[in-house]
């Protein structure tokens, strides 16, 4: 790749600001100075220092936000903030995108990341990954509840959806519930309550695949993922 390229990936400014420290020889490759932002370089296999300093190239970004409620799971939109303004710009350079989308009004767990094999992975409907909601729904959820969401629900298109596993926390005028289901069909959580006559009135994601929502992060926080958690998702 592209020396001034590498240089702003890993944050050492714009391509305009990597041309001055070229230019000034503060830049080395394997040792000797280079002023050419031009010149290809192999950070795998070459060593490149910024004021004598070893730069340690990554590729991948991978980022944990609790996704607040308000903000679109998009890399750009027209009207409404999106979960990249959230980020710092510094990840921008990066180019990470949120892997699958919650609607406006969901919060919790959304991976943010530049992988593009991860997060087709992640996304595939082959692969089956299961994914956790927390929800509070307007009435009673039942054990009938529970058996019609095991056997797949029809949903308003005529959908059949795979069986998803209901948990009942408390059932009452408001009912708390959490529901893993392996699709993402638009809405999925609430057109399945739909589908027996209920509202979901909160929707937060707890989890996607082996990955849990720290619950350390404030929603609109983010963290970069682990080692341990980059290792559950090889
Ligand atoms: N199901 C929904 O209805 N909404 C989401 O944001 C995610 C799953």
């Amino acid at each position: 790749m592209r020396l001034d390229k590498l240089l702003s990936n890993m944050g050492y400014g714009s391509r305009k600001e990597m041309k001055k420290w070229l230019k000034s020889g503060a830049v080395t490759v394997d040792g000797k100075p280079v002023k050419d932002g031009k010149q290809q370089v192999n950070p795998e296999h070459q060593t490149v220092t910024v004021n004598g300093e070893e730069v340690h190239y990554r590729e991948f970004v991978y980022l944990m936000m609790n996704k607040p409620q308000g903000v679109i799971s998009a890399t750009e939109d027209g009207l409404h903030e999106t979960v990249i303004d959230l980020i710092d710009p510094d990840y921008h350079l990066f180019e990470p995108f949120p892997v699958g989308r919650l609607d406006k009004d969901t919060e919790g767990f959304l991976l943010l990341t530049n992988d593009g094999g991860l997060a087709h992975d992640l996304l595939s409907p082959k692969k089956h990954v299961a994914k956790t909601y927390y929800a509070k729904v307007a009435g009673h959820v039942t054990e009938d509840d529970i058996e019609t969401f095991e056997n797949g629900v029809t949903l308003d298109d005529g959908y059949e959806t795979k069986p998803g596993d209901l948990v009942i926390l408390q059932s009452g005028e408001t009912s708390e519930i959490e529901l893993t289901i392996t699709e993402g069909k638009f809405h999925q959580v609430k057109r399945m309550f739909q589908a027996v006559g209920k509202e979901v009135v909160f929707l937060k994601r707890l989890s996607m695949g082996p990955l849990e929502l720290d619950p350390e992060l404030e929603p609109g926080e983010y963290r970069e993922l682990s080692e341990e958690e980059l290792l559950k998702l090889q």
